[in-house]
């Protein structure tokens, strides 16, 4: 393919803005004053390294037009099949016929359309949402499902468990109620549970360094797959006999089923990620021994295995059980024996799950005992209302102050009431005992989930980089990189617990920097964006519509079995689910990495640069190089300009490899 480009050499560029003006009229890009939400009404916008974006060009400045990217993240997303990519040029381009703007509202702020829509900017892993349920509305599942993988390799997992911060903040939800976003997610992912069918990416130029994950959860194949992509050899060192970290050895089936997390992961190897399980790195395997072997970067990703203790008195008796211990116990096939009566201690999802486990272990009595109130218990709401169907007693202020046994085996445990005081630095109220308040309550076995800490044995002396005050790896926010350059961390091990999502978007984020660190490249560059810009949907516009509901099994029937407790929805049920989307901003306009697509409000379409298409078709130059005053834009075949480059011995502002519009100083 023919790929053109744009040169625009700055030494040349006075800053009179004809060739601005001159692309504005052609294009006839009249709804200037609204198409940008900092009311610069051009898409060939001019922008200053130190100051910003202004309409003036100053010396050291530059445009900005479109990229014209090789694999285009705006196409896909297009629910209307309006953006294509011209087969002999390379150019991407909008069809203003089909363009809809995004199902707009005509008195809808243009403003609004040009930000964040705020389930992506919420999502962690910033999944083009709208993008998605746009063409899902249209029944097309399998592009739906293609731009989520764009962004996180474990759809059929996060249909499941993710705490889904999307549909937190969808603004559905100040209408009527939030858009069923994790469901619609689901079917999508389900589509694709077929080995023979999976979608696995190609995979681009094989490339000769090897990078080495430790730890294969979320975390870590989530690093592995995008380096993987990009051809890096990868090998997964994993300590447990099984892959997959919490979502195999801590969640249990009845959330998430085996055969789920086994075909996403079957994705990651058919990429070519070897995976070794029963590997304790830092022992026999060290990093001392990789960096010999040529291995040129590292990511820690060994999540937090160490159940914390309470440090009650008896909590050495038989019958107690450590929640990830007596959760991997269960998950691995081999769960202990449970007596009648079961307390659980804890409020987050791994309380949840061991208690829904006991029961399903056979328990008849099973409680659980939370310091603080029900508001601030941190498992999800969804999970704490499903336990309790299950017959589950949740009860509040509450503190195991000791352990009572019997010949070594716990037969009661002594609570004392709890007060909740002021926040502590967590911000959440202070739990404190109330004197006087004990009161023994038999039980048969006790669970205890109050937390997990990561052992860093897997560092040896060798790796220059320190642990914090509370026990994560230090590393840059930004890069993960930690103090010894090729060694980067992420996922729990970083943040202490948090989530499957925020674990997936690190190991992204990780991938990015090691790839750029193995080509020397800036690793900060352009990292951050500012997601804090949300759009904002006019409530008085939209069609009333009931958020479709996830079937459950029968809390009866399914608290015997490990049988996925949700059902899923139908493929009806999931387009009009979607379609109750109020698409509060443009899907293109979400997905355009480089910002350059723009929204024009008085027309209630989406345009870019295309090259002046019409133009160069019939032999005319993109507008803005034929009126240049000072012939500072050069047009052409990307090969021919970049010689030019070349021979002119300048400076070239962006990555010739990937982009079609050079800048050069
Ligand atoms: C019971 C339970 C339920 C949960 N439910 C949810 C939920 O519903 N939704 C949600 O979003 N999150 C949930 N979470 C949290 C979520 O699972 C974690 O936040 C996430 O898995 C963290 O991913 P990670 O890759 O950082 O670490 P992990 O998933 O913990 O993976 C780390 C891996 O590193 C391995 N490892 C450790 N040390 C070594 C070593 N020395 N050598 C080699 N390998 C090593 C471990 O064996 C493990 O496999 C739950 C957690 C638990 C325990």
């Amino acid at each position: 393919m023919k790929q053109l480009s744009l040169m625009i050499d700055l030494s040349r560029c006075i800053g009179c803005s004809t060739c601005i003006v001159a692309c504005r009229n052609y294009h006839e890009i009249i709804d200037h004053t609204r198409a940008m939400p900092n009311g610069i009404p051009y898409y060939l916008r001019v922008e200053n390294r130190e100051r910003g974006t202004y309409p003036n060009v100053a010396v050291d400045s530059w445009v900005m037009p479109c990229q014209h990217c090789p694999e285009p993240k705006c196409l896909p997303s297009c629910p209307e099949g309006a953006i294509g990519k011209d087969a002999q040029t390379g150019i991407v381009r909008i069809d203003r016929e089909v363009c809809n703007g995004c199902k707009t509202i005509p008195e809808t702020l243009a403003a609004e359309k040009t930000k964040a829509a705020p389930c992506m900017a919420h999502c962690p892993t910033h999944i083009n949402v709208q993008g998605y349920l746009g063409l899902a509305a249209k029944g097309k599942f399998p592009e739906a499902l293609a731009l989520i993988k764009e962004e996180n390799p474990f759809p059929a997992v996060c249909g499941r468990v993710c705490y889904h911060p999307c549909e937190t903040h969808c603004n559905r939800g100040e209408i009527d109620e939030a858009v069923s976003i994790r469901a619609v997610h689901r079917f999508l992912a389900d589509l694709d549970g077929k080995a023979e069918t999976r979608y696995v990416p190609p995979v681009r130029d094989r490339k000769a360094e090897k990078v080495a994950v430790i730890g294969s959860g979320p975390a870590g194949l989530t690093c592995a797959y995008y380096l993987a992509r990009e051809g890096y050899g990868v090998t997964v060192y994993e300590k447990a006999p099984v892959i997959g970290g919490m979502l195999t050895r801590g969640i249990p089936a009845y959330r998430l089923p085996r055969d789920v997390i086994e075909g996403e992961i079957g994705a990651i190897r058919d990429l070519g990620v070897e995976m070794k399980t029963g590997v304790d790195f830092g022992k026999k395997i060290t990093v001392a021994k990789l960096r010999k072997k040529r291995y040129r970067a590292f990511f820690f990703a060994v999540g937090t295995q160490v159940c914390k203790e309470l440090g009650s008195e008896g909590e050495g008796l038989k019958g107690i059980h450590p929640a990830y211990e007596f959760l991997i116990a269960v998950n691995s096939g081999k769960p202990p024996v449970m007596g009648k009566r079961v307390a659980v201690i804890g409020g987050g999802n791994a309380a949840i799950d061991a208690a829904r486990s006991a029961r399903r272990l056979g328990a008849e009595e099973v409680f659980i005992a939370y310091r603080r109130s029900l508001e601030e218990m941190p498992a999800g709401e969804e999970e704490i209302r499903e336990a309790e169907d299950e017959g589950i007693r949740i009860e509040t202020l509450l503190y195991p102050a000791r352990f009572i046994g019997e010949q070594g085996r716990v037969k009661a445990v002594e609570f004392i009431r709890m007060r909740l005081a002021e926040p502590d630095e967590s911000g959440r109220k202070k739990p404190v005992p109330v004197p006087g308040t004990e009161f023994a309550r038999p039980v048969d076995d006790v669970i205890v989930s109050i937390g997990q800490e990561t052992d860093w044995s897997c560092l040896t002396p060798e790796c220059a980089c320190t642990i914090t005050g509370t026990g994560t790896l230090r590393v840059d926010p930004v890069t993960l990189q930690s103090e010894d350059p090729d060694i980067f961390a992420g996922g729990d091990a970083v943040t202490g617990p948090r989530s499957v999502v925020e674990a997936i978007a690190a190991g992204k984020r990780a991938a990015v920097s090691i790839d750029r660190y193995l080509k020397g490249l800036d690793l900060r560059e352009n990292r951050e964006r500012d997601w804090t810009d949300t759009a904002k949907v006019q409530k008085e516009k939209y069609d009333p519509a009931k958020r479709a509901v996830m079937p459950l099994r029968n809390p009866k029937e399914r608290s015997g079995t490990f049988d996925e407790v949700a059902a899923g929805l139908s493929a009806e049920a999931v387009m009009g689910e979607a379609a109750r989307c109020q698409s509060c901003g443009c899907a293109c306009i979400q997905s355009c990495p480089y910002g350059v697509i723009q929204y024009d409000g008085g027309r209630g379409y989406s345009h870019k640069c295309d090259l002046c298409f019409e133009r160069i078709h019939v032999g005319d130059l993109p507008v803005c190089a034929e009126t240049c005053l000072t012939d500072a834009i050069t047009f052409g075949e990307k090969e021919l300009v970049r010689r030019k480059v070349e021979d002119m011995g300048k400076e070239v502002l962006k990555d010739l490899t990937r982009e079609s519009i050079l800048y050069v100083r």
